[in-house]
């Protein structure tokens, strides 16, 4: 985005330097959270459509031509294509399980046969203690959807949840992980912090790699990175984090693409053709 007025950089609390280090590199991959980073929560799930103007913001940072942009999610694949609407980039849904190339190409990775088993009983066992109205089966995962709730009422029954999931976890190859707005259980192996490496390992050595996400499920990304790229927490500076940034809310995440658009471009000839994505 060229507005031909030079605008100061936001701040990035924790990173004085930020913007004079990215500078210095001349490929840069730039990874994004989807809900609470992208887009704010919402009660209804398919209307937690992206803040207004960062789709714009987001096509322009995609014709860069020294960055390489993706969202990581862990909502379905299929969720985020809907709701991310007009972004052609790169996709990763189910926390890596699924994942939209930046050729339009689609891979899956399968949960095994026993962790398969043991979502399907985690369905069945959450159907039965009566959350079935609560819960969504993702392709490695079953979530507990607790927003819009009364506090304790949702504290409560992810409690619930997570003890009579974690009874099955460990004998299934699954694991229990918290998320904003409720509680899941998923298949290991793979998570958002895998699905950045593997992002990160088909760039050009050198490249910045920088990865922004407010929730739990980000710290995977953040502790993956923390050596070798910059974490940027959405949400309050005093949370424990790996993150080693951070950014106080959507708007400012907005502002933060607006600057990250509005950098100068290298002058060595570059392209984003060089990533191995697949
Ligand atoms: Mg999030």
């Amino acid at each position: 985005m060229r507005t031909g007025r030079k605008k100061k950089k936001p701040k990035v609390i924790g990173l004085p330097d930020f913007w004079d280090v990215l500078s210095c590199h001349e490929t840069k991959l730039l990874a994004l959270d989807y809900d609470g980073t992208l887009a704010p929560f919402c009660v209804q799930r398919m209307q937690a459509y992206p803040y207004p103007g960062v789709p714009r913001i987001l096509e322009s940072i995609s014709r860069r031509r020294d960055t390489v942009l993706a969202i990581v999610s862990g909502r379905p694949l299929a969720e985020v294509l809907i709701l991310a609407g007009s972004f052609d980039g790169i996709v990763i849904g189910s926390h890596g399980m699924e994942k939209r190339l930046s050729s339009g190409d689609i891979v899956v990775k399968a949960a095994d046969q026993e962790q398969r088993q043991g979502l399907c009983c985690a369905q069945s066992i959450a159907e039965e203690i009566g959350l079935g109205d609560r819960i969504e089966l993702k392709p490695a995962s079953v979530a507990l959807h607790t927003r819009g709730l009364d506090p304790e009422e949702a504290s409560r029954l992810e409690d619930r949840a997570a003890r009579v999931w974690r009874a099955i976890s460990d004998g299934h190859g699954l694991e229990v992980r918290r998320f904003n707005g409720g509680v899941e259980v998923r298949a290991t192996g793979w998570n958002k912090g895998d699905a950045l490496e593997e992002l990160r390992r088909g760039m050009p050595v050198g490249s910045a790699c920088v990865y922004i996400g407010d929730d739990d499920t980000d710290e995977d990304a953040f502790l993956k990175i923390r050596r070798r790229g910059y974490g940027i927490r959405v949400g309050d500076a005093d949370r424990p984090t790996a993150a080693r940034g951070f950014l106080p809310g959507i708007p400012a995440v907005r502002e933060f693409l607006e600057a990250w658009a509005d950098l100068a471009v290298p002058a060595r000839e570059e392209s984003v053709s060089w990533i191995r994505d697949g």
